[in-house]
């Protein structure tokens, strides 16, 4: 018997997707292409497909996959582009970005959480992602500059440091407002004049908190 390639509950995910805006035809493939399910606590596996955010180990949660879409096809991904996510989690946003750029550097607070998103990436051939323990708020000066930055939780204000590690013409995207209730996905492009500011749409993010988490 040959295998299903496309379940019903896969078909309506990419259903969803389109009806809900997304377009980029390579962001939608990415998105059909990584298996959500292996990035879901087993628990909940059925529900993997489905869209909407679901808790993860260490009280954090892997972002609803209408978010992760969104905010990859505004990133406007080349695949020469390095790129930097602050908030690694599950390691499901870093697998897609995997897909579409050259590199990845993602970076996650909590050790249980780099080490399981580390080996999940690894089984499926994500070669070109590095994830690192570390505080996303003190990236080490060492890695460089990134055309395109995503933090995956939630701060107050993006710091400047963050957006001097932008390349020129680089973009970075990230939910900006209280730590409590709704933030607002803001898009920074590095351009001559400066940067350029452009809200998107209201989100909700579990809160970017400094240093390494001392907890696992
Ligand atoms: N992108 C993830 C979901 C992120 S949830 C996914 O695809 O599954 C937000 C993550 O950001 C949490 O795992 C949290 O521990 C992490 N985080 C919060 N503050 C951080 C910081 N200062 N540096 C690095 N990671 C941080």
């Amino acid at each position: 018997m040959p295998a299903v390639q496309n379940p019903p509950e896969k078909m309506m995910f990419q259903l969803t997707l389109r009806r809900r805006g997304i377009s980029d035809q390579a962001v939608l493939r990415a998105m059909e292409g990584i298996p959500r399910d292996l990035f879901v606590d087993p628990a909940d596996r059925a529900d993997a497909w489905r869209d909407s955010a679901l808790g993860i180990a260490c009280g954090q949660t892997i972002s609803q996959p209408f978010v992760v879409a969104y905010m990859t096809e505004q990133l406007q991904l080349q695949k020469h582009h390095r790129v930097l996510e602050i908030g690694t989690g599950s390691g499901y946003q870093a697998a897609i970005l995997s897909r579409l750029c050259g590199h990845v550097l993602s970076i996650e607070r909590y050790r249980t959480l780099a080490d399981s998103a580390r080996v999940r990436l690894e089984k499926l051939g994500c070669d070109n992602v590095e994830v690192l323990l570390g505080d996303g708020f003190d990236i080490p000066a060492s890695a460089g500059n990134f055309d395109r930055i995503i933090v995956t939780a939630a701060m107050e204000e993006v710091p400047e440091a963050l957006t001097q590690r932008l390349e020129p013409g680089g973009i970075l995207i990230a939910p900006v407002g209280p730590h409590q209730g709704t933030q607002t996905l803001i898009r920074l492009t590095r351009t001559e004049a400066g940067l350029e500011r452009k809200a998107l749409v209201d989100v909700r993010f579990v809160p970017a908190l400094p240093g390494i988490a001392r907890e696992l």
